[in-house]
């Protein structure tokens, strides 16, 4: 996957384009922009797919899953409010471009594959790119309980219901946002922690996403 400066070179107009259709698109967020503009996409696909990597779209990864769409990844880490700092699990590695999103934010970020293939790509991926989150191959149905609670907790695959783990591992005045629905459409889901038995629900459009599995998921 390596890539000499000179061939970069040529992505940087279609990724440039790219953050200018999300704008279009209602992303708003100054350093979510800054950051699709920043990450080199190509680098976490194969080289067949490069003259798509700045499509605003999904594209395979292997394993049956996908690197998300980059709208879905901007108005997800829109919706997480994130400032530097904050303490932020994902659940869904896959190629890490979402989780590469949030440490250029400053996000503190802790992450979950179910694939064991995709934990040490995206591993070696996050790391020859610079970021330093803490990884963990395992079922993150179940969160990452050493370390919460969180500021922030985004999950990148289609759960049928929300984990009650996730929100037990929520802050107050933590959010957590995640799409639930059935294996053909998800609705983007943002939950605040408002206190400590105290939740605020807010519901935007809809989505489609892989499967999240696990135990407290599909196949659960
Ligand atoms: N955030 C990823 C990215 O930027 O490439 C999106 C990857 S894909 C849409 C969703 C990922 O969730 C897949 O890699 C899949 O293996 C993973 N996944 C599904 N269920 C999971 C679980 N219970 N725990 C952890 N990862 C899971």
């Amino acid at each position: 996957m390596a890539n000499s400066p000179n061939q970069d070179r040529r992505f940087v107009r279609p990724r440039n384009k790219l953050v200018e259709l999300l704008k279009e698109k209602g992303i708003k967020n100054t350093q979510v922009l800054n950051a699709i503009g920043k990450i080199p996409r190509h680098r976490l696909i194969e080289t067949a797919l490069y003259h798509r990597a700045y499509d605003d779209s999904a594209l395979p990864i292997g394993l049956g899953q996908t690197i998300s769409q980059p709208y879905t990844v901007a108005a997800q880490t829109e919706m997480l409010e994130i400032q530097k700092g904050d303490k932020v699990l994902e659940i869904g590695t896959g190629s890490g471009y979402q989780c590469m999103i949030l440490c250029e934010l400053g996000a503190e970020v802790y992450s979950v594959e179910r694939h064991n293939e995709l934990y040490h790509r995206s591993k070696e991926a996050l790391k020859s790119e610079g970021y330093n989150p803490l990884l963990k191959c395992g079922d993150g149905t179940l969160g990452w309980a050493t370390y919460a609670p969180y500021d922030g907790i985004i999950v990148t695959a289609g759960a049928p219901v929300v984990p009650d783990d996730l929100i037990k591992q929520l802050k107050v005045g933590g959010i957590l946002v995640i799409p639930v629905g059935d294996s053909k459409t998800q609705k983007m889901m943002k939950i605040t922690r408002m206190s400590e038995d105290e939740y605020r629900q807010d519901e935007y459009e809809n989505f489609k996403f892989v499967p999240l599995i696990g135990e407290k998921g599909w196949g659960g």
